[in-house]
This record gives structure tokens, sequence and C-alpha cells, in this order.
């Protein structure tokens, strides 16, 4: 089974498709996480990938389906896979269209997590990440005890560049899955829209239900 997750940045699509790919055992995909991950490392491609992200653009599609191609490839993802954060337009959509096409599979659910733009804008400004181990915080929601430092560790906590307020505007306009996109995935069938605004486990079980 082939999953693909939409959503808007700050919609829940990285939490709620690593509880989906848990409950379904499907390989979460995440080109987000991919892409930082290169960051990291100093790849080539991370440091190309980074001149994008740090601005809230998209990377360029041609490097993203490149990518995301090798990244089906794999053995683990023969069987199905959770998709996060591709396709982001059209064009991604039917590059992975026909890389399915070509293993007689498809994009069998669309799963579109919906929220308004003010409540987004609260969502994203607010997150903070720990440098040293990674645990994440939120200004609103889940602040720490003393801001600007982890409760679990003590190192220090730091905005994503691309969290950054400044950056969350600019972001959420170029990346909101485009009508498009959304127009694609209903022509095709497969495309069911489940409420955001929802505590995390209520949108997890609207998401379980729809793939059922
Ligand atoms: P995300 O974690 O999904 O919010 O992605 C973080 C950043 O990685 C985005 O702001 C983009 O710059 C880049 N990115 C992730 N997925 C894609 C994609 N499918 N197409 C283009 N850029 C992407």
């Amino acid at each position: 089974m082939y999953i693909v997750l939409l959503g808007p940045p700050g919609a829940g699509k990285g939490t709620q498709a690593q509880r989906i790919a848990s409950a379904t055992k499907l390989v979460h995909i995440s080109t987000g996480d991919m892409f930082r991950e290169n960051v990291k490392n100093q790849t080539e491609l991370g440091k190309l990938a980074n001149e994008y992200m740090a601005k809230g653009e998209l990377v360029p599609d041609e490097v993203t389906i490149k990518m995301l191609l090798e990244r089906i490839s794999r053995d683990d993802a023969k069987a199905g896979a959770m998709f996060d954060g591709f396709p982001r337009n059209v064009v991604q959509a039917r590059a992975l269209d026909e890389a399915l096409k070509s293993n007689g599979t498809r994009v069998d659910h669309a799963l579109l997590i919906s929220v308004a733009d003010a409540e987004l804008i609260a969502r994203l400004g607010g997150r903070w990440i720990c440098r040293n181990c990674g645990k994440l915080y939120h200004e609103r929601n889940d602040p720490p005890k003393t801001p600007g430092v982890c409760d679990a560790c003590g190192g220090e906590l730091y905005q994503r560049e691309d969290d950054r307020p400044e950056v969350v505007r600019a972001r959420l306009e170029k990346q909101k899955p485009p009508a498009a996109l959304i127009d694609h995935y209903r022509a095709a069938g497969v495309l069911k829209e489940i409420d955001g605004e929802r505590s995390l486990d209520d949108v997890t079980a609207s998401l379980l239900e729809a793939i059922r």
C-alpha cells in the first residue's frame, strides 16, 4: 500500500506519518528528513538543498525526484510506503505515478490534513529543537521549563532556520499543497480530507480509518 500525506507545513504531517507508518508497518519516506540528513552530512546534495530550504523554498523538482526515485527503488519500499512531504506539486506526483505504475502499483490513498492559516502560523513560529538531543518543544503548547534550555538534557534550544517567523509566512504561501495537486488525487479517486485542528490522537484515528 502506498500512501501520500498532504498538508501545509505545520499540519502535523511528520508526526502523523510516523504514527501511520508504525501502525501499518510501512516504511516512512520523508523527503524533508532526507534533505536534512544530507545537509547535516554536508553532502553535495545537502549543500544544494540548503540554499532553498533556508529560504523556505522548495528544492528543484529534478533534484527531489531523482532522490525519491532512488529511495523507492530499495527493497524496503517494494511492498509500500508512507510518503511524507512528497509530492509537493503535480510534476512530482506524475513522477511518482510513473514509477509506481512500472511496478504495477499506485498511490492507494492521498490523505490531506487541513488546518487554517492563522493556526498554522501560531504552530510553526513556536517550534524549538534541542541542538543536543533533538527533543521538540513548542512555545505555546509544550514549552521547556526554562526558555532556551532542554528539559531532558540541558542542551541549547534553537529554531530550525525555516521555522523562523519571517520565513514561516513565506513558506506557508509557497508550500501549501497547490490546488492542482489536490485535484490530481481527487481525479484519481484516492483523496480524503482530514480535519487537522483536533488532538493528535483524533487526527491519527481519522487517518487510520481513512485507509482501512
Ligand atoms: P519538510 O520537512 O517536509 O517541511 O521539508 C523541509 C524542506 O525540505 C522544505 O521546506 C523544502 O525546502 C525541502 N523539501 C522537502 N520535500 C520536498 C519536496 N518534495 N520538493 C521540494 N522540496 C522539498
